[in-house]
């Protein structure tokens, strides 16, 4: 699946099965939203 990032606000989407990263082009606070097919946390 994935995850969708915002840059705003940080808040991160885990995309379910069946949904599209298109789907998602804006975070709720209208920020924006970048699609990673991974969550890589740094460590
Ligand atoms: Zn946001």
């Amino acid at each position: 699946m994935g995850y969708l990032l915002c840059k705003l606000c940080g808040g991160y989407y885990e995309l379910m099965q069946g949904e599209k990263p298109e789907d998602f082009l804006n975070c709720q606070c209208h920020g924006e939203l970048e699609y990673y097919p991974e969550l890589n946390a740094s460590e």
